[in-house]
């Protein structure tokens, strides 16, 4: 179980983090326990199509919970995986579920741009005005469902990304199956077992004083800046990962690195690892093949930015992201200084 809204760490404040969902990771081969919960009339479905949520339009808002009578109505379904029991208010005891459908089930009905950060096409289930298909990140920004709900559609979502991925053994390139409920797959060919992937991603702050390293990619609205960000490599610790790429980006060395929080990024599977770092130079070459801009930001600066009142109109990240949590609590003196 993830979710207590009284816990303290900066982890559990960022988007996609809380669930009320315990896993279960415990009954996954049990197969008497997974028909009886499959079978069960309180069971509920999240439904994912083209890599999307697919929500009930009802009263007052969505619902992104389908019964097994409803879920059958969608769509061709491909695969379905346990996502746990809920522990919490309505959903105690309740078990979900999440199903991916065959991509024939959702259509594609506009292209817009799609160089923003909020996916612009529009997706439909063709003949189905009750149901309603959302990008996942567009969903969690406009705050149209409860946040430990987002995350449990974040859970699903890259779950299933991975499934859809995944159908052939990497192995001997025969298919694979499913197993554990959908935690694994297996080649029957080779024997090979494969498990879901997460992506390690570290993002920082280099601190300098009372100034903070931010950058921007061409891909950010015009003024906004964020934290410096970039994949783990294989062999390389979380600390020597932020010091390579700060180096990378800005030419700033770093010595002491800091963890501070970290998040599951659902895009498709990431988990972002938020850290401070300590700057040991102040002169900024920027890797223009990652960012049009890099420079120094008081926390000032950033207080303003992150109340999108900055003077000079520069803004930083929604707090959906991580970034958004690092700036406020170093802008806040909630981090360690170096000093
Ligand atoms: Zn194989």
């Amino acid at each position: 179980m993830s979710f207590n809204p009284l816990l303290p760490e900066l982890s559990a404040q960022t988007g996609f983090a809380l669930s009320p969902l315990d896993r279960m990771s415990e009954i996954r081969e049990d197969k008497q326990i997974l028909a009886d919960m499959s079978a069960a009339a309180g069971t509920r479905y999240i439904v994912i199509g083209r890599d999307r949520p697919i929500l009930k339009r009802v009263e007052g808002g969505y619902d992104p919970f389908f019964t097994a009578a409803e879920a059958a109505t969608v769509g061709r379904q491909r695969e379905t995986v346990l996502l746990g029991k809920g522990t919490l208010g309505p959903h105690a005891d309740v078990a979900f579920y999440a199903i991916v459908l065959d991509d024939s089930a959702v259509d594609i009905v506009e292209v817009a741009d799609e160089g923003g950060l909020i996916d612009t096409r529009k997706f439909v289930v063709p003949g189905r005005n009750d149901l309603f298909v959302h990008d996942l990140r567009a969903l969690a920004t406009e705050g149209t469902l409860p946040v430990d709900i987002i995350g449990v559609l974040g859970q699903a979502k890259s779950i299933m990304h991975w499934h859809a991925r995944h159908r052939f053994c990497s192995n001997c390139g025969s298919s694979s199956e499913m197993a554990a409920a959908g935690w694994r797959r297996e080649c029957r060919s080779c024997k090979a077992m494969h498990f879901p992937r997460t992506d390690p991603v570290v993002i920082m702050l280099a601190i300098s004083g009372d100034d903070c390293l931010m950058g921007r990619a061409g891909r950010f609205g015009k003024h906004m800046y964020s934290a410096l960000a970039g994949f783990l490599e294989p062999g390389e610790t979380i600390e020597d990962a932020v010091r390579r790429e700060i180096r990378e980006e800005s030419s700033i060395r770093i010595g002491r690195v800091a963890y501070l929080a970290s998040q599951p990024w659902p895009f498709p599977a990431s988990l972002m690892i938020g850290c401070v770092a300590e700057a040991l130079n102040r002169d900024i070459v920027i890797d223009r093949n990652e960012l049009e801009d890099c420079r120094w930001f008081s926390r000032r600066d950033v207080q303003m930015m992150l109340k999108r009142e900055h003077p000079d109109g520069y803004t930083a990240p929604h707090p959906l992201a991580i970034a958004h949590h690092l700036l406020r609590a170093w802008s806040e003196g909630r981090t360690p200084s170096f000093r």
